[in-house]
């Protein structure tokens, strides 16, 4: 007589291929990222202010406008020696957090050298983007000083539109080699998956993930033609089999399918507004805390740095607001892959690996704070009751799965 299927003790088996060292482990990682949130705020508003009170940005602003005024000018050189010289005063922050930390768990294995070549080259390219943003803002303040905070989101849904469209085509690649899936089951499988779902099955990529991180992990980017999905190495280095590559690539069609980028871009512009209208309230009070001399108004750049740390202090303010956001779309995801894949034991094997940087166990208030996943423990859980439910008897071929609506 087989025993009946029980998902609560499907879901400990699972949990139990780690031991307890390697539990506690993720939980110190994951638990001491949450204190990284506070004190990267406070070393942001630290760095803003200091370069607030330098006076620096109030003399750049002063000589550019000797010459005539020139607001696009005085804001781009803002935005960029603001971005200088805050990246020099967190580095030591920055390198702890970002590198440092994580060689300690294990989680990289990059050099220190490969990671700030790296980082160099990603602040090159997001001072770009975010002179055109800050540009664009200030731009509004000047024209809409009563409603730019409300044209501001919109311009902010356009921005990360524009992030969603370029980063697979022109960043991602400048970061990482993509490569497509090489023949064989593995492709064989995600192709017919693709047909079923209506995903365009030529965009199914491996790539080099290793380079920067040890996290098993795969991701969906871009919109409409420039999206794809994309499996890091790291799932094959260790030994996903195709159960798995067929659980998490069904998430991650999820994600696709269930437009979660467009309606994540608009959730973010509509959360940014919310900033920018606080921003736009609690401007003059924040100027006159930080006791800097020469600043104007919310439309003097030479007030950038304490935008910059309003933006900061409302951020992490927002963190429950913007992890619940991302939550609810990979709870989403997690319900399409198994509806319409159907590898249950496949997801929970995938998920058991994330638990090295996710621990599986939070409780519920930390797992709706810090969390943009649900936690590994409830996805284990949900898909042992989404198996208890539907015993798979034969497997259905992969391209007559029913579509839902
Ligand atoms: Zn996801």
């Amino acid at each position: 007589m087989a025993q009946p299927f029980d998902p609560a003790a499907a879901t400990a088996a699972y949990l139990a291929a780690l031991t307890p060292a390697q539990h506690a482990k993720a939980q110190a990682y994951t638990q001491g990222g949450h204190w990284l949130l506070l004190w990267g705020a406070l070393v942001t508003v630290a760095a803003a202010w200091l370069i607030l009170r330098s006076g620096v940005l109030v003399r750049l602003r002063m000589r550019l406008e000797r010459a005539g005024p020139r607001p696009w000018r005085a804001v781009a050189a803002v935005v960029v020696v603001f971005a200088v010289l805050d990246y020099v005063l967190e580095f030591p922050w920055t390198a702890y957090a970002h590198w440092w930390r994580e060689r300690q768990y294990g989680l990289t294995s990059q050099a220190f050298g490969g990671w700030f070549g790296e980082q160099v080259l990603n602040l090159a390219i997001s001072t770009v983007m975010l002179t055109a943003l800050v540009g664009a803002l200030y731009l509004l303040i000047r024209r809409a000083p009563r409603t730019w905070w409300l044209w501001g989101g919109g311009v902010t849904a356009l921005f990360i539109g524009a992030a969603f469209i370029l980063g697979p085509v022109y960043i991602e690649p400048l970061f990482n080699t993509y490569k497509p899936a090489p023949p064989g089951p593995v492709r064989d499988a995600v192709v017919a998956m693709a047909r079923a779902n209506g995903v365009p099955s030529d965009k199914i990529y491996i790539y080099n993930g290793s380079k920067q991180s040890n996290r098993y992990t795969a991701n969906v980017s871009g919109l409409f033609g420039t999206a794809r999905v994309a499996m890091s190495d790291t799932m094959f280095q260790q030994g996903a089999d195709l159960a798995e590559v067929k659980g998490v690539v069904g998430h991650e069609m999820g994600h696709y399918v269930l437009n979660h980028a467009v309606r994540d871009a608009a959730l973010f512009a509509l959360i940014a507004m919310a900033g920018f209208f606080l921003v736009d309230r609690l401007y003059p009070w924040a100027l006159k805390l930080t006791g800097a001399q020469g600043v104007g108004g919310i439309a003097d750049p030479a007030g950038y740095p304490v935008l910059m740390i309003l933006f900061a202090v409302l951020g992490l303010l927002a963190t429950p607001l913007t992890n619940t956001v991302s939550r609810v779309a990979e709870a989403e995801a997690d319900s399409f892959s198994l509806e319409r894949v159907n590898e249950p034991d496949g997801m929970a094997k995938a998920l058991v690996k994330t638990i090295a940087y996710r621990a599986a166990t939070p409780s519920k208030l930390e797992e709706v704070i810090f969390y943009d996943h649900p936690s590994v423990g409830s996805r284990v859980r949900k898909a042992m009751d989404w198996k208890a439910a539907h015993p798979k008897t034969v497997a259905p071929p992969l391209g007559e799965l029913p579509r839902s609506g």
